[in-house]
């Protein structure tokens, strides 16, 4: 992991090298049966150099908290490209096909049983276009035998909050999961 985060910190593959500030390789435990997979850093994740610490990146870990699940032990995060495209645009297929290797590389390195889709982009990258998150999100999906959860992005649901209701659902699916495969004592407060 660590060959591939040197590798991926020095990437100039792709254009959006040309404007970032830093590039998100990714945070959590390298060993964690779940992975969180979001579209591309913002601008707070650019210029700090870590994953989802903006207004979005503090719900998802207010989620996860209720949840019970911490970077440090449960989850893995990282994006589908791992430097910021400008204007935080949603980035152009080119680069995502560019960048995209590296996230397959981390999937084979941390060999998750959960893999957590959030939002359109990064459910396309495992299904294509014909998914709609708002379709498939909150139902079991397979990858290449991995468990799949598509969820909105929590950008979504900072922009339209009457989809927190249906993505609690979503990740109370995620909790049951993990205690049925992989810790029948897990402990969440809510769930
Ligand atoms: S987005 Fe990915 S492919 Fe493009 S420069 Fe950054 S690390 Fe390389």
């Amino acid at each position: 992991m660590e060959n591939l985060k040197q590798e991926v910190l020095s990437c100039t593959k792709c254009d959006l090298h040309k404007t970032r500030h830093h590039v998100i390789f990714g945070e959590g435990n390298i060993k964690a049966p779940i992975l969180v997979i979001g579209e591309a850093p913002g601008h707070d994740e650019d210029m700090i150099g870590r994953p989802f610490v903006g207004k979005s990146g503090q719900l998802l870990d207010k989620i996860h908290a209720a949840c019970g699940f911490t970077r440090e032990q449960h989850v893995y995060i990282s994006n589908i490209v791992k430097c910021r495209p400008p204007g935080n645009r949603v980035p152009t297929d080119e680069e995502t096909r560019t960048c995209v290797p590296y996230l397959f590389k981390q999937i084979e390195l941390i060999d998750p049983l959960i893999l957590m889709p959030l939002g359109a982009s990064a459910l396309r990258v495992f299904f294509g276009k014909e998914y709609r998150i708002t379709q498939v999100r909150g139902n079991w999906l397979n990858w290449y035998n991995r468990l799949v959860m598509p969820v909105y992005h929590p950008a979504a649901l900072l922009r339209n909050p009457h989809l927190k209701r249906d993505t609690w659902e979503d990740y109370k699916k995620i909790v049951r999961k993990y205690r049925e495969l992989i810790d029948a004592e897990h402990h969440s407060d809510y769930v």
